[in-house]
């Protein structure tokens, strides 16, 4: 996968081929720093990320002295490492939660987003990782208002092999299957919860609403385990916007970043990672049920930095 990762990345043209354009001059110019810094920007690093990692490596390559692009690229890619942030937690946690009875609940995992980001397709890579993690998994199918969801996340766990948890009705109260999809676990004693949800960012009160009810519902019996964001590469800063939202209705615990193939610009992780203060934990590299990957900040950079 990382494999695969690396190679896309690298298709995508992210930072690889300008870097070495410009790193492999005699003498870093004014116009070369410029173009390092539109290099930068057009991976989606984001204005602050690139401004802070520039400043740092005028620094260093004063400092140091050196002129030798292969000395440069090592300190770029260092700087880049530390703005990723190894040090973050990127475990997805699936250990049984102590309950308000006393008794060790399932790990809920609430997967939130706006719509289209690829949540419902990530539930079921989810579910297909932790599986071959010989986890018991349960999916709630929370996204009652539309229509397919239910039937997408049912033909998932056909797929994957573990139990879904929907209502027999079109536009069911969201919290209600939460609720059930938690019950259902904890009756089978499974290890993992996963509920998706539904994510209409055009009706900001009716979302907080909605979802502010589901967190209130899925903790009661204990605490949710993860409270993942996904959110779509390849809306690059926009995905900033919508991340804000979520974050002011769930605890979040980390970030899916969905549809890093195709033409999404990596530089995206160290933005969200910045803005929301949390880790991004998973990337999505496909439709596939294999095609979500661990996020390894190491093998990442290596990719970005092609
Ligand atoms: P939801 O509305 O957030 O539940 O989004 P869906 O799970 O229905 O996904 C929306 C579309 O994005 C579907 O066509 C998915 O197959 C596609 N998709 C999801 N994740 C990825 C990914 O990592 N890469 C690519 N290329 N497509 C993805």
């Amino acid at each position: 996968r990382l494999v695969r990762l690396r190679s896309r990345l690298a298709r995508s043209g992210a930072l690889g081929q300008a870097l070495l354009s410009v790193l492999g001059r005699d003498h870093l110019d004014e116009a070369a720093w410029e173009e390092l810094e539109e290099t930068l920007l057009q991976a989606d690093l984001g204005i602050d990320p690139t401004t802070a990692l520039l400043a740092e490596l005028r620094t260093r390559i004063r400092v140091d002295g050196t002129k030798d692009p292969v000395a440069i690229r090592e300190v770029l890619r260092e700087l880049l490492l530390a703005q990723v942030d190894p040090s973050m937690d990127r475990t997805i946690a699936s250990a049984p939660v102590l309950g308000a009875d006393g008794e060790p609940h399932p790990a809920t995992i609430l997967m939130v987003g706006v719509n289209g980001t690829g949540k419902t397709t990530t539930v079921g890579k989810l579910a297909r990782l932790l599986v071959a993690e010989d986890k018991d998994v349960v999916l709630g199918a929370a996204d009652t208002f539309r229509a397919a969801a239910a039937d997408q996340l049912a033909t998932w766990g056909a797929r994957v092999g573990v139990d879904v948890v929907r209502s027999e009705k079109d536009g069911a109260d969201p919290a209600s299957v939460a609720h059930d999809a938690v019950e259902a676990g904890f009756r089978s004693g499974a290890d993992v919860v996963i509920i998706d949800t539904a994510g209409r960012l055009q009706n900001k009160a009716g979302l907080m609403d909605e979802l502010g009810k589901i967190v209130r519902v899925a903790s009661r019996p204990a605490p949710i385990a993860e409270s993942l964001l996904v959110l779509d590469a390849t809306t690059g800063q926009n995905g900033l916007r919508q991340a804000r939202v979520f974050a002011e209705v769930a605890h979040l615990t980390g970030i899916v970043l969905t549809k890093l193939d195709g033409s999404a610009k990596g530089g995206i992780v160290v933005a969200v990672q910045r803005e929301l203060g949390i880790p991004v934990k998973l990337v999505g590299l496909g439709e596939g049920p294999d095609d979500l990957a661990p996020f390894d900040p190491e093998s990442f950079v290596d990719a970005l930095l092609g």
